[in-house]
């Protein structure tokens, strides 16, 4: 925008306008060009704030409408709509005026008042360092924006005013509206895409924070000031030169690096002021896209780059929008300095982030590319709205999201996908799609085939291969590092383990009455769910496959008053007097405290073999059930005491067990050969082998007997060797 246009802004009637609000009419006029036709409601707003607020003050003295005036300007200057400076003016009134939401919405709109009482909802979430606290004031915060964003900006805006003049707060209320600065505002900026507030954010709070680190390095910045500008300048002005010779016209903004980031600098290469030498950035606006490359070849062409420090964010945005060329050169006088090569449309851009969109919301392209940019806002309200997490996950997913480096990977359509810096194919899977992600296999990373968890780059173009199964393993989790997958897994495995529960509880109820000779209550006992206390027949059957209740809870609660019955009062009551303290020793090879006559199963879901460290689950009419200790079968939280039952291995030696391996690998002649080799050279009897194609993904299922643990991993170390074998695991 040049001054002439702005010059030209003549609104009728501008001279009744105070010249403030002329100055905010000119602002909003530079982005919006239809503002003429708002002016009227626009001062309707300015004058209504003014009249609100007309007996309050600042702690500074100043009138309270000083500070609603200010945040209505700073998000003209950040080119968002009227209704959202209108709601600027108004964002305290309805907090410190007895003004109410429903007056402001029949004096302007429903949607001004909905913005207001926005902001009013955000201003009473205070952000501590307790994480829990933290995390659920973030998760309310995202709730009451993810409706409208701008409640967001207006609240930016609002804050930035309260940094600028923090000045006149006492000391301990500085430093925690300065952190909360830092630690929320910042990088929520951040990953808006609007680094301008980002920079301010982060300056005015280490001013705050650290005064005296921010004094020391501002004194060292002014001391090489002048020096420092005059460099600049001339820098400037010979690029500015030699572009011009090759028909570009530019535009040079040269700055000198905002104090926290040098700061941050020094710290993170533990420097002095005096060593860090990339502290100059110039930006160089030219006018369309494709001279942002012709300018970067020119430029290469007369000073050395640093070709570490090359970033293309025009081909490759960041996930918040941001689109420009970096390079840092050796510039005059062998001086490192930093140039940002963009069109004048993506300098804003980079300026405002999402507010940028409201300058083109006219357009669909500009809501379009809204939408897209607060996706990643919206899709963590919704997981978190379908499936509540505790604090801790949240904060994890939090900064996974706000504060990690993206990498960038290509699909088998050369689609671009954007990843955190570390995640893995799994990632990627479910960044296709959750079915992706639930029934991957593995994935070929640029043409090779590779393990699940390793760590992808920059450019590596990734195929990922399914079966038609669900594959989800607790492992994954360890790995993956998206939100989004962490998400979908977590949801899977609570569901199956739910699943699982409700299936095992059905049987424990009705295995549990036949055994007291009670299966004609059955049907009652499934009818009355709501005596229990739940609210579904499910959820009932969940808490008993869980062990949250027992058959003796049902017992009692649903027949007992009615029925007394000696007979299973003994049983049920007292399974510890049925202890005899005798060592059982079976045919299994299972030692066992004390119980006798008992039948001892070796579970099939997780078939135990000698040296896993197992428990023995009492499975009413069917005897002992051994399982592994950490098989996913066992209800795990609140563990029914008198259920479960100690035991531990006897073998005697030569007793054979069987194991199932799980096999994932490449496809390739003799695969299957190797595999059944090492186990026919280990002299290990083999009982099956299944194995399947996906692909060029092979997996399957072996079926050996070995004598313990310690014989299963010896074979399975020697068959992880093989090449192109991907994943094995005993099931
Ligand atoms: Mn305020």
């Amino acid at each position: 925008m040049n001054s002439q246009q702005i010059q030209g802004f003549q609104p009728e009637n501008m001279q009744i306008y105070p010249k403030r609000f002329q100055l905010l009419l000119r602002k909003m006029y530079q982005y919006h060009n239809n503002i003429e036709s708002d002016a009227p409601l626009l001062y309707k707003a300015y004058k209504f704030a003014e009249n609100a607020h007309k007996t309050q003050f600042r702690r500074s003295g100043e009138p309270y409408f000083e500070h609603v005036f200010e945040t209505g300007m700073i998000l003209a200057e950040l080119s968002m709509d009227t209704t959202s400076v209108i709601a600027g003016f108004l964002h305290d009134v309805v907090e410190d005026t007895n003004i109410s939401s429903n007056t402001i919405a029949e004096e302007f709109s429903p949607v001004v008042a909905e913005l207001v009482l926005g902001v009013t909802k955000i201003g009473g979430i205070k952000f501590d360092s307790n994480q829990e606290r933290q995390a659920e004031n973030f998760l309310k915060m995202f709730l009451s924006v993810a409706q409208d964003i701008r409640v967001l900006v207006i609240k930016f805006a609002d804050r930035l005013h309260n940094m600028r003049t923090l000045y006149s707060l006492p000391v301990i209320k500085q430093r925690r509206i300065a952190i909360e600065t830092r630690d929320v505002y910042a990088p929520l900026a951040s990953r808006l895409g609007m680094y301008s507030l980002k920079m301010e954010f982060e300056d005015l709070a280490f001013q705050y924070l650290e005064p005296e680190y921010y004094k020391a390095l501002d004194k060292q910045i002014r001391s090489q000031h002048d020096e420092m500008e005059r460099y600049i300048a001339r820098f400037s002005d010979t690029i500015q030169d030699i572009l011009k010779k090759k028909g570009i016209q530019t535009k040079i903004y040269g700055r000198i690096k905002h104090h926290f980031s040098i700061h941050r600098k020094m710290l993170r290469q533990n420097k002095k002021f005096e060593e860090i030498f990339d502290i100059l950035a110039i930006r160089v606006i030219v006018p369309e896209e494709s001279d942002c490359y012709a300018a970067l070849g020119h430029i290469h062409s007369h000073f050395v780059m640093i070709p570490e420090r090359f970033r293309d964010f025009i081909n490759v945005p960041k996930q918040n929008g941001y689109r420009s060329l970096h390079t840092t050169v050796i510039g005059l006088d062998k001086r490192l300095v930093e140039v940002q090569i963009r069109t004048a449309d993506m300098h804003h851009s980079a300026e405002v982030g999402i507010a940028a969109h409201w300058k083109y919301k006219e357009s669909k392209t500009g809501t379009d590319e809204l939408e897209k940019q607060i996706k990643w806002l919206r899709e963590l309200v919704e997981a978190l709205k379908s499936d509540p997490t505790n604090d801790a996950e949240f904060m994890e997913m939090l900064k996974i999201d706000l504060f990690q480096d993206e990498i960038f990977v290509f699909t088998p359509n050369n689609d671009l996908i954007k990843l955190p810096n570390g995640a893995t194919p799994l990632d990627f899977a479910f960044n296709v799609h959750t079915e992706v992600g639930l029934k991957c296999l593995g994935a070929k990373v640029n043409g090779r085939i590779m393990p699940l968890n390793s760590p992808l780059s920059s450019g590596d173009r990734v195929e990922i291969i399914t079966s038609n199964n669900y594959n989800i393993s607790y492992n994954w989790l360890s790995f993956v590092k998206t939100t989004k997958a962490i998400n979908k897994i977590r949801k899977w495995l609570r569901q199956n383990e739910y699943e699982q529960s409700v299936k095992l509880g059905e049987e424990i109820l009705e295995k549990g009455l036949r055994r007291l000779k009670m299966a004609d209550r059955l049907k009652e006992a499934k009818e009355r769910f709501a005596d229990m206390g739940f609210q579904t027949l499910n959820l009932f059957y969940q808490a008993l496959g869980k062990g949250d209740i027992t058959m003796r809870d049902v017992v009692n609660r649903l027949f007992r008053a009615e029925e007394p019955s000696p007979e299973s009062e003994s049983d049920e009551g007292g399974l510890s007097g049925l202890l005899k303290r005798t060592v059982l020793r079976t045919p299994q090879g299972i030692r066992i405290q004390g119980i006798e006559n008992m039948m001892v199963n070796l579970a099939k879901c997780c078939n135990p073999l000698p040296g896993d460290v197992i428990v023995g689950f009492i499975t009413r009419g069917r005897g002992i059930t051994i399982h592994r200790s950490e098989c996913k079968n066992i209800p795990k939280l609140q563990i029914e005491q008198d259920r479960f039952i100690d035991v531990e291995w006897d073998i005697s030696g030569g007793k054979k067990f069987v194991t199932h391996l799980k096999i994932i690998c490449e496809d390739r002649r003799n695969m299957v050969y190797d595999i059944t080799d090492i186990i026919k050279d280990a002299k290990t009897n083999m009982l099956g082998i299944n194995f399947e194609l996906e692909g060029e993904i092979g997996y399957g299922n072996v079926a050996i007997e070995v004598e313990s643990v310690k014989h299963a991993n010896r074979i399975i170390a020697k068959i992880q060797k093989i090449p192109g074998i991907l994943n094995i695991e005993r099931i």
